[in-house]
């Protein structure tokens, strides 16, 4: 689980742990890491952190390990770990190459790699893995070009290891949220004002938390999504839609 330190991992790893599985935090916040390990092995379920920078090649193939050594094996990856970064949320033409690069390193890059050193163990045991990208994915925001050309990359990605390992056993399908209520868009939606604003915008008119995107990569990594491969999932109340 990278991204396990806060907002949709967090709650991910929670609702996994309550599940019964054994999950490894794997952020480079290794505090908050720590924290959700030790909150779930609290409750009575297994985790452990491994803290790592997911566009470190060497401490993810660390992270992973660790993880295979404390469980046995892997059955499950999810890889919530994403930035939003102020030098990239202009206008395309007034962001530098290093902004535009900083972002796909975490959020494209580090996808590719987790799911690089994750699948030789997913398909040892028959896995599953949800990336988590974006509406940004699907429609111009009008933000952000490295954090939407690195949410594309990871939808494209999602199609590539989906076809590629599917014949091998591992499913890979990709969830992009909606607007989420998570420590990454409050400095955005601190007002009544904002969150009422971003509130209307979605059909559902309800304001997205973490644990709504938690139960659907819940279900994408359980058998009951057995015959669900490749596919880049929505879960924004429908504002993609409207
Ligand atoms: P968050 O900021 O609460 O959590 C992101 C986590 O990623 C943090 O714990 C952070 O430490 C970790 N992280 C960042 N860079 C890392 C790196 N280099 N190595 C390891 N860990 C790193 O944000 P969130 O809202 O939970 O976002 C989770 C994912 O969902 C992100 O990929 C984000 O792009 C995506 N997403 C969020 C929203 C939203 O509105 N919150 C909407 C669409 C997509």
């Amino acid at each position: 689980m990278t991204g396990g330190a806060s907002g949709i991992g967090r709650a991910t790893a929670r609702l996994l742990a309550g599940n019964g599985d054994a999950v490894t935090v794997v952020d480079r916040a290794a505090d908050a890491a720590e924290e959700t390990a030790r909150e779930i092995v609290s409750a009575g379920g297994r985790a452990i952190a491994a803290p790592a920078d997911v566009g470190d090649e060497d401490a993810i193939t660390a992270a992973v390990g660790r993880a295979v050594d404390e469980f046995g094996g892997l059955d499950g990856v999810v890889t919530s770990a994403g930035i939003f970064h102020g030098g990239d949320m202009r206008p395309l033409g007034e962001v530098e190459l290093d902004d535009f690069l900083f972002v796909l390193r975490v959020n494209l890059a580090g996808t590719f790699l987790a799911i690089k050193h994750a699948v030789p163990h997913l398909v040892e045991r028959h896995g599953a893995i949800v990336a988590i990208a974006s509406t940004a994915a699907l429609k111009g925001h009008g933000y952000g070009s490295g954090y939407t050309a690195s949410k594309g990359g990871v939808a494209a990605l999602t199609r590539l290891a989906a076809v590629q390992y599917g014949p091998r056993g591992v499913r890979v399908n990709c969830i992009c949220p909606g607007g989420v209520d998570t420590p990454m868009t409050q400095g955005a939606w601190d007002t009544p004002e904002a969150r009422e604003r971003i509130r209307r915008q979605v059909p559902l008119q309800r304001v997205a938390q973490a644990e709504d995107i938690a139960a659907v990569a819940a279900f994408l990594l359980s058998n009951a999504a057995r015959h669900l491969t490749g596919q880049t999932i929505a879960v924004d109340g429908g504002a993609t839609i409207a």
